[in-house]
């Protein structure tokens, strides 16, 4: 997608610091972090919503969940962590190209409605 943001970071056409990298994903800190650590996981294939992914989309989405959990030290996970992906605008999806919000640090309450 030429005109998606991720898609950019994803093809290095923009430059971002890339903490993590494998043939599924990229992990970059989020510029705007809602916790004490807040990474973003890109799949490296674009898709824009969850019910939109392939079968092969979501094999790539859970094996993105299992290297995840191992990563904790790199990521600073060791004491918890919250996974969130936000599908659709009601949920404050900003950016049209699925990605996992990973956020720890603190305890974190969910915000009443
Ligand atoms: P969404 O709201 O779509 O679930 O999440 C998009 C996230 O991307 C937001 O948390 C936002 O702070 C982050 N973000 C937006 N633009 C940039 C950017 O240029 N660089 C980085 N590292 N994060 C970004
Ligand atoms: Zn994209």
């Amino acid at each position: 997608m030429s005109d998606c943001l991720f898609c950019k970071f994803v093809s290095g056409e923009l430059k971002t610091e890339i903490v993590y990298s494998d043939d599924d994903m990229i992990i970059i800190k989020d510029i705007n972090p809602m916790a004490k650590n807040h990474f973003l996981a890109i799949p490296k294939q674009h898709y824009k919503l969850l019910s939109e992914a392939t079968a092969d989309q979501m094999l790539a989405l859970s094996r993105m969940l299992k290297k995840i959990s191992s990563l904790s030290g790199l990521l600073g996970l060791e004491s918890g962590y919250r996974l969130v992906i936000n599908q659709g605008d009601d949920a404050g999806q900003s950016v049209f190209h699925l990605h996992i919000h990973i956020l720890s640090g603190q305890k974190m309450g969910w915000q009443p409605a």
